[in-house]
């Protein structure tokens, strides 16, 4: 039994505690907000980021800590190096929130990405965008999710109101990918160096938030292969520990690297139903180097993601394969409160399961494209 520290209360830290409990596992959160929801299956420490006194009580009462927020800050990662085990480690941490500092990375090590450059002035940005081209897009190079710090610029006449809306912060620039599709690779290497990936997962977002994901994918074998090799090339480069992310495009049948996400992702929710170990168990057994579990999809699965409000849980219940997840979370627009998965036997069935669905909850407008993967094999 080991006492595992989560930094960040979200619906990451609560499917971590909720994985890690059945193996015998204690969870200790902390996190600022009073209601935090892994504080409904865990307790809360509250406290601010750099309040230490409060972390060094943490670090006391855990056997090793890891994260459910991206963007604790690298100062707060490193100090906890000196009281406790931390997994992720806070270089890996630090490289995965500076958008800037992640591609770079992804390029030394012979990974493809959208072309990018660094900006800090406007004048800057009117350079990159000469040289990347229109469409482009402007992220903040850290702080950024779901879409948000992000704007696209079509032609020079967006530079200035770019600038405006998102400017005076370290940005990048990168070049409009006209993906095909989006896919995902969920990786997970151990204290011990034992590596496992799950299955290649396609996703779909609506306004930059995640809003559904697709596993495993008919005939992506090639396409799986190489993503497998840029995670783990990653993985080893950066002496990671624990479950991670790569968020790619898929253009022209090639890949390229968009972000890492260096934690349990949204995209690997459906691992929970859909495969014998779970992302969220696996994380736990490796920041413990405890052998990783079995990765592989045991049947097909979608997971819908439930955004701003919870829909009726009926629908999915009433399937045999319907499975809800209610985060415990108050409903507000644009906030993830729950997701649900549905799996099959066969992609065909999981199609009929899906169209339900779909048609009950008046959903079909998200579900339409997953449906159209569906039936294209
Ligand atoms: P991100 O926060 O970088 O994951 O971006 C959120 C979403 O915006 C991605 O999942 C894509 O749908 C879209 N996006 C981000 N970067 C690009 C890009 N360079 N080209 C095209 N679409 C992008």
């Amino acid at each position: 039994m080991a006492t595992i520290g989560i930094l960040g209360g979200g619906q990451l830290a609560r499917m971590l505690a909720l994985a890690g409990a059945p193996l015998g596992h204690r969870f200790l959160v902390v996190d600022t907000a009073e209601d935090a929801c892994a504080a409904q299956v865990a307790p809360l420490l509250r406290a601010d980021w750099r309040d230490f006194d409060t972390l060094e009580q943490f670090a006391r009462r855990i056997d090793v800590a890891t994260f459910d927020f991206e963007n604790v800050p690298a100062a707060t990662a490193e100090w906890l190096t000196a009281h406790t085990h931390v997994f992720p480690n806070p270089i890996a941490l630090a490289t995965a929130q500076d958008r800037y500092a992640e591609k770079s990375l992804f390029r030394e090590i012979g990974l493809g990405t959208p072309d990018f450059a660094a900006v800090d002035s406007e004048d800057d940005l009117r350079a990159a965008a000469t040289s990347l081209g229109f469409p482009c897009v402007l992220k903040t190079r850290r702080l950024g999710y779901d879409g948000k710090g992000q704007c696209i610029l079509r032609g020079t006449a967006d530079i200035a109101p770019a600038w405006a809306a998102i400017g005076g912060v370290p940005l990048i620039l990168e070049a409009f990918v006209p993906f095909d599709s989006e896919v995902s690779v969920i990786a997970v290497r151990s204290r011990t160096g034992e590596f496992r990936h799950y299955p290649l997962t396609r996703n779909w977002h609506r306004g930059g938030i995640l809003s559904a994901s697709l596993a495993p994918l008919g005939g992506a074998g090639a396409l799986e292969a190489q993503a497998v090799v840029h995670a783990r090339v990653l993985a080893e480069r950066l002496d990671y520990v624990g479950v991670f992310a790569l968020e790619l495009f898929v253009v022209d049948g090639k890949l390229l690297v968009n972000e890492m996400a260096p934690r349990v992702h949204n995209s690997g929710h459906w691992t929970i139903e859909g495969t014998p170990c779970s992302q969220f168990e696996n994380h736990v057994r490796a920041v413990l180097g405890q052998p990783l579990g079995d990765t592989t999809a045991r049947a097909c699965s979608v997971m819908l993601n439930w955004i701003g409000e919870l829909p009726d849980a009926g629908p999915v219940l009433a399937e045999a394969g319907g499975h809800w997840h209610d985060y415990g979370k108050a409903p507000r627009p644009g906030r993830k409160v729950g997701h649900a998965t549905l799996c099959a036997d066969r992609p065909g069935m999981l199609r009929d399961v899906l169209v339900r669905v779909a048609r009950a909850l008046g959903r079909e407008a998200e579900c339409a494209p997953v449906i159209a993967a569906l039936d294209a094999g």
